[in-house]
């Protein structure tokens, strides 16, 4: 194990031009300052964050209250009819916990859940359907946060996103842009192409967008708790919405129902866990365990990759290195992770270093491994092991949204929610004001490669795989040195260790990691670049590796938190991608 000072982290990068201001004001991607720190891909969200830090709120009250705004300006990757998960370091105690609030499959679903007449259903028949909702895990893990480590009550966090509901916030390119991409089946929709469709077009850049319907939702789930979800109205009106998806007759879209009952919302449950660790480099790297496979894979890439100093590495080797260690680390994945309620999941041994060693020795320095490559045995560790069977990575639509928060008392949550594609499933509970989601397709539908145990099939209440690693890294005494996390399906765990690596080794600004141009390689053929990666010389030399390389337009879009000395934070977003992110801190001054 190479050990290096690591905690110790440039800050610099002046801020580049704010981008599109919202009615919180200007969208900048690095904030420093005292009182705590917000950073999320929305101003009014980071706002709404700051505003409760500011009236003596904690980093949980203020993520709940990031999150329900993100579910009014972010109404296509969060909500609460989807799920995530919550990853929380409490300072007094000096210790990470978690909560998996993921949305769980119907009772009644078996591995069939997604094939016809034998066969897997098309990926867009199953995404715009009821078939593909499951039990939504939003409000559940809020409440269940804010039971364990919050100091506000649920009613009083809901308020800023209430407001920003009810008087609106200001439309910018993304959000018309997203709406563009999904113009098509919301029209499917009645309810949906109301609500996102206004006076049946698509929002204009700069016009004001109202919820009123969502802002009686949260008024309604403040005043009368989760139960009006899980036992309630609310929970009613998504059954029989999921039930009978309301689907226009004359679009002629074939919107299968799905079978979510009432029993399924009254036996959800938000879990409390402990959270995966790995040390890299003297420090320990927190995430979340099972059912998502972001601890366990960016652990165990960490692991790989612990044995070559990436800090002295030329720019092309650091990427290489970079790229086998999460090829390897997906064909474990596959193989070994699913919902840990149904399957054996060996997370300890996925992330020993005696297992990550038996698999670091498969990547040379100017050969590149053929994919799939076939998953280890992490019980059995065999040095150099070629694997048996390989599976291919199955397809995961990408989005979704991660926002990060510190308070002045010197806790941290890092927390990734979704309602998975962008629009989720694009049904809308009428009257509701908000989207269910789609997470059930992130199941295989069936075994990527038959003879390769697949632990992510359906199965009665079972949770589907997630890519989801909300991260947070503390320092040889326990004291956060950065947070951070991102959507974007299966490639959240490769953003996550590319910036996690960017900081901590190339020692880049914590803007600067999450600015920087993104690989993502899934144990596939080809490694996914974006344009300034792919139209770089880079590529060249690692093509002349033997590398495979296709585009992709935009990977990710992180948020981090980083702690400073004397109680400062550096709070940071996104640049460029996805319109810019907003880091906020509640006092610049001390
Ligand atoms: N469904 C994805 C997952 O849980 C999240 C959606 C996304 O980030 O794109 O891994």
């Amino acid at each position: 194990m190479l050990a290096v000072s690591a905690a110790v982290v440039s800050v610099g990068a002046a801020a580049p031009p704010a981008a599109t201001t919202g009615g919180a004001g200007p969208k900048v991607p690095v904030a420093v300052g005292y009182g705590g720190a917000v950073a999320s891909v929305d101003a009014d969200a980071s706002a709404a964050g700051i505003e409760v830090l500011r009236h003596g709120g904690n980093a949980v009250d203020a993520a709940v209250a990031t999150a329900a705004a993100l579910g009014v300006t972010e109404p296509y990757s969060a909500g609460i009819g989807g799920g995530g998960y919550f990853v929380y370091y409490d300072a007094r105690s000096r210790t990470v916990h978690t909560i998996d609030g993921r949305e769980t499959a119907p009772l009644s679903a078996d591995a069939d859940l997604f094939t016809e007449n034998g066969k897997p259903l098309a990926f867009a028949d199953a995404v715009s359907s009821g078939l593909g909702v499951g039990t939504p895990g939003t409000p559940a893990t809020w409440q269940k946060a804010l039971e364990e480590w919050g100091s506000r009550k649920l009613g009083a966090v809901l308020r800023p996103a209430e407001r920003i509901a009810r008087d609106g916030f200001t439309v910018d390119d993304t959000f018309r842009s997203q709406t563009a991409s999904n113009e098509t089946r919301f029209r499917y929709f009645p309810d949906t192409a109301k609500l996102f469709l206004p006076g049946g077009r698509l929002p204009v850049v700069g016009s004001t967008f109202r919820n009123p319907e969502l802002a009686r939702t949260y008024e309604e789930l403040g005043s009368k708790g989760i139960g009006a979800v899980y036992r309630g109205d609310i929970g009613d009106d998504i059954v029989k919405t999921v039930e009978h998806p309301p689907v226009d007759p004359a679009s002629g879209w074939n919107a299968r129902p799905g079978k979510l009952a009432e029993k399924d919302l009254a036996v959800y449950r938000a879990k409390l866990q402990a959270p995966t660790r790995a040390s890299y480099r003297g420090l320990n790297v927190y995430s979340i365990a099972p059912s998502s496979s972001g601890g366990t894979t960016v652990g165990e890439a960490l692991n790989i990759l612990e044995g070559t100093d990436l800090s002295k590495a030329s720019e092309a080797q650091y990427l290489h290195h970079f790229i086998e260690a999460s090829r390897i680390a997906f064909a474990d994945r596959g193989r070994w992770v699913g919902d840990p309620a149904f399957e054996d999941v060996p997370t300890k041994q996925l992330l020993s270093q005696r297992f990550a060693d038996s698999r670091a020795c498969l990547i040379k320095d100017d050969t590149v491994l053929t994919s799939p490559v076939a998953p280890g045995d992490p019980r059995h560790p065999a040095a150099c092991g070629k694997g048996a069977a390989a599976a291919p990575t199955t397809y995961e639509g990408e989005n979704t949204t991660h926002l990060t928060v510190a308070d002045k008392w010197g806790n941290v949550v890092s927390y990734t929610l979704t309602i998975e594609q962008t629009g989720g499933s694009g049904i809308t509970v009428p009257g509701r004001g908000f989207l269910l989601n789609n997470e059930l397709t992130d199941f295989s539908f069936v075994p990527a490669n038959p003879a390769v145990h697949d632990p992510n099939l359906p199965g009665p209440g079972k949770r589907p795989r997630s890519s989801i690693s909300p991260t947070i890294v503390l320092d040889r005494h326990n004291r956060p040195v950065v947070a951070l996390g991102s959507p974007g399906g299966a490639t959240i765990i490769t953003t996550v260790l590319q910036t996690l690596t960017g900081f901590l080794d190339r020692r880049l600004p914590l803007v600067d990691a999450i600015a920087a141009p993104r690989a993502s390689q899934r144990n596939a053929a080809q490694t996914e670049l974006e344009p300034a990666l792919y139209d770089s010389d880079l590529r060249k030399q690692l093509e002349a590796l033997g590398h495979g390389f296709k585009q992709n337009p935009e990977i990710g879009a992180a948020t981090g938190v980083q702690r400073l000395p004397g109680g400062k934070w550096l709070a940071a977003a996104e640049k460029v991608r996805r319109g810019g992110g907003s880091a906020m801190v509640v006092d610049p001054a001390p």
